[in-house]
């Protein structure tokens, strides 16, 4: 990796509630670890740093930061902890079989020239536009459709500019792309492997699992 210092950010601040985990979803025990530490394991050996946002009582600065009340809001106060980042890779802990591959093919995308190189899916089910009484609008065209994942690499200044904005703004948008994206930055994508999975629900956690005692690596039981 030629532009340093790249920084890791791991948004994980978020409650866990749908995983019906009795605490953070960063500290769900997966694979017998804690979450956290697989998407720290691969940032960590691509990244000089990693700053990770984490639920306010457990911060322990300076590479464990708040989090917002939103997940831009988390990234946002783990950018502003890494001020020395040129380039930085955003992640989101609910997905801990990111693989170093996926990170570094995408910080070179951005050191050939993108503002933002997101990993992606080409969506493989038919997608329809619906109303909120369950009347189908419209069918899409699936052929150009991806399905956007983590991780996210970022020029760090064009990153910081996006984030730039209300409250409101921050809240509706559901990735840091996005905000790159309507700040007029170039994002492109790069196609990940099948089992960059994001655990939301406590079936993903199990999905997540079967993966890691196949690989046999690191595995221990809980
Ligand atoms: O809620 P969602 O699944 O979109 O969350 C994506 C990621 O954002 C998760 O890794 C979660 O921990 C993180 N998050 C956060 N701060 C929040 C809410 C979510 O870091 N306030």
């Amino acid at each position: 990796m030629a532009v340093r210092p790249l920084v890791g950010i791991v948004a994980a601040a978020g409650s866990g509630k749908r995983l019906g985990a009795q605490g953070p979803k960063a500290f769900v025990p997966c694979g017998g670890r804690p979450l956290l530490d697989w998407s720290l394991e691969a940032l960590r050996s691509v990244c000089d740093r990693v700053v990770v946002a984490v639920p306010s009582g457990l911060a322990e600065p300076p590479d464990r930061v708040p989090g917002g009340a939103t997940r831009s809001e988390s990234v946002l106060a783990a950018l502003r902890a890494a001020p020395e980042a040129e380039v930085c890779v955003v992640h989101d802990v609910a997905r801990p079989l990111v693989t170093v591959a996926l990170i570094e093919r995408c910080v070179e995308a951005v050191e050939r020239g993108f503002d933002g190189a997101l990993a992606a899916a080409p969506i493989i089910d038919t997608v329809k536009q619906v109303e909120p009484d369950g009347g189908v609008v419209q069918t899409l065209d699936r052929s150009s459709l991806w399905a956007v994942q983590t991780p996210q690499a970022f020029r760090a200044n064009v990153l910081r500019r996006a984030l730039a904005v209300g409250p409101d703004v921050l809240a509706a948008a559901t990735d840091d792309a996005s905000l790159v994206e309507a700040a007029g930055g170039s994002v492109t994508i790069i196609d990940a492997p099948p089992e960059n999975i994001k655990v939301t629900r406590a079936i993903d956690l199990a999905a997540v699992e079967g993966v890691l005692r196949s690989r046999g690596v690191g595995y221990e039981p809980a």
